[in-house]
C-alpha cells in the first residue's frame, strides 16, 4: 500500500496514512484536531534514507508487524 504524508490545514500537524485508493483521502481527518480534508504533501518529501531509518526504528519497536 502506498504511504502518504498529509498536513492538517487547521493545525499544521503532519501525519502519515496508508491508502488503498486515492478516493479514501476524501474522508481523512486530522488525528490532532479532527479537521477534515488535510493537504497531501508532495511525494519525495521524505528521502529514502529517512524512510529506512523509520522502518528500522519501527522494527525495533514492533517487530511482529514485519514478519
Ligand atoms: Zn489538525
Amino acid at each position: 500500500m502506498p504511504l502518504y504524508d498529509y498536513e492538517c490545514r487547521k493545525c499544521s500537524h503532519v501525519f502519515e496514512v496508508f491508502l488503498k485508493t486515492s478516493e479514501e483521502d476524501e474522508t481523512l481527518t486530522c488525528p490532532e484536531c479532527q479537521a477534515e480534508k488535510p493537504k497531501r504533501l508532495v511525494s519525495g518529501f521524505r528521502t529514502n534514507a529517512w524512510s529506512q531509518f523509520l522502518d528500522t526504528m519501527e522494527k525495533r519497536v514492533n517487530p511482529q508487524k514485519f514478519k
